[in-house]
């Protein structure tokens, strides 16, 4: 596609865009002048759909005239809540509805998951991730080789980009995989990662990783509701991820996780268990012994938080009319137009170090703005941008198809033009 630097050129494609109506269901934050911001943020926090109150609100009222009886009375009965969300989340990460549940957050699921599915032996004990692992993932799986007896110097392998590059080359991982072989219990990566937004082949990696006979789990914390996601068919064993960054689904929301369909009716598979994950015909008999559901649903503990889940449905209702299609289209557009205009800025003063293959990575691009430090980037929130900055010099910026549109990203630049400019 052609693009243009000009805000008549932005606008012609806002006009075109066939999902604009879409930026209208969402609450823009607003400045103290009123005008909405240029926000593009929505890979930490997503925006709040309107539809989003009078979901939690619909709770409310029945917890109000029903108390307890709202379990099956509800307009929409609680026992079964869940439920309701799985179809539409299971469409987003490309699963079988039988294969994914919403429960707890991201990294208890992380932990829950490594219960299963880590298994260290005395010989293959090993987990790897990236170098620039998002922290807490990296803490839960240094917390767990502490936990089955291993030190974590000596059992995490990092996996680092070239000198001199950001990102990984896939024949890197291929030959981490390699090289590590037998050992490797765990392979674990965040897809999409969160500092450089690149998407990794999960397919392949799952391939590489079984030939080894490990494990191979991901985060996708950044790739939910971002890119098109294929869990099922990846091959993969495990995958989490959050509901509060592109699913919009509200501050520390629960999370999702995928069990691929080849595990669930493991009986060998360990698990922490619940009265959640038992045999939902005889859950309340108190006194079975635990007979688990036979879908990723066996993985629950808890009776789940009704009010986050109320704010996932309406987020994800609208996912499912949008379309994960539709979506990733006018992701790749959206991204190559934002991409197009910081690479206007040129080279010696930007630097984009996402991959510019499409097909590697979501809509986050992460820009390095070269001997810049933290008060540029307050200059460009003063002017009404929200982004986020990751020291030493990296703007991450994530024009999200949902509610996000080409005169954002046309704005966005001028006003990074002009912080750069002042510097
Ligand atoms: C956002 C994010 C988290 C946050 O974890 P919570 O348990 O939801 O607080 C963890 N890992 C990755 C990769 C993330 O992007």
């Amino acid at each position: 596609m052609e693009y243009k630097n000009s805000l008549s050129f932005a606008q012609k494609l806002d006009k075109k865009d066939p999902l604009r109506k879409y930026r209208k269901k969402f609450h823009l934050p607003k400045r103290k002048n009123g005008k909405p911001y240029i926000y593009l943020c929505g890979n930490s926090l997503g925006l709040q759909p309107k539809k989003t109150k009078s979901g939690i609100e619909q709770e409310l009222k029945d917890w109000k005239n029903y108390g307890v009886e709202g379990h099956f009375h509800a307009k929409n009965p609680w026992m079964p809540y869940h439920e309701f969300l799985t179809t539409a989340m299971a469409k987003v990460v490309g699963a079988k509805p039988t294969e994914v549940v919403v429960m707890n957050t991201l990294t208890v699921n992380l932990h829950l998951m490594m219960v299963s599915f880590y298994r260290p032996t005395a010989k293959r004990y090993k987990i790897l991730i990236e170098k620039d692992a998002f922290p807490s993932d990296k803490y839960a799986a240094e917390s767990q080789l502490r936990f089955h007896g291993h030190d974590p110097k000596k059992g995490l392998i990092e996996l680092a980009a070239l000198p001199g590059e950001v990102c990984l080359r896939e024949e890197e991982i291929k030959k981490a995989i390699a090289k590590h072989g037998d050992e490797l219990a765990l392979i674990m990566l965040g897809n999409t990662n969160y500092y450089t937004g690149q998407f990794f082949d999960m397919k392949k990696i799952s391939q590489w990783g079984h030939e080894q006979g490990c494990i191979v789990g991901f985060d996708c914390a950044h790739g939910a509701g971002n890119v098109e996601l294929d869990l099922h068919e990846s091959g993969c064993d495990f995958a989490v991820w959050c509901s509060y960054k592109y699913l919009n689904s509200g501050p520390g929301s629960l999370g999702g996780v995928f069990v691929h369909e080849r595990h669930i009716k493991d009986k060998k598979l360990p698990r922490f268990e619940g009265w959640w994950g038992h045999n939902k015909e005889t859950r309340f008999r108190m006194r079975d012994n635990f007979e688990p559901i036979p879908t990723a649903e066996a993985w629950q503990l808890s009776n789940p938080p009704i009010l986050s889940m109320a704010a996932i449905w309406s987020s994800l209702k609208l996912y499912e009319k949008a379309g994960m299609e539709r979506l990733t289209e006018k992701s790749k557009k959206l991204t190559g137009y934002l991409e197009y205009l910081v690479n206007e800025l040129g080279k010696e003063v930007v630097e984009v170090i996402t991959p510019s293959d499409p097909k590697q990575r979501g809509c986050q691009l992460s820009i390095q703005v070269k001997k810049a430090d933290k008060k540029l980037y307050d200059r460009l929130t003063k002017k009404g941008v929200i982004a986020d900055w990751r020291e030493p010099d990296v703007i991450r910026v994530a024009p999200v198809p949902l509610y996000n549109s080409y005169e954002d990203v046309y704005l966005f630049a001028k006003k990074l033009r002009s912080v750069i400019k002042k510097k």
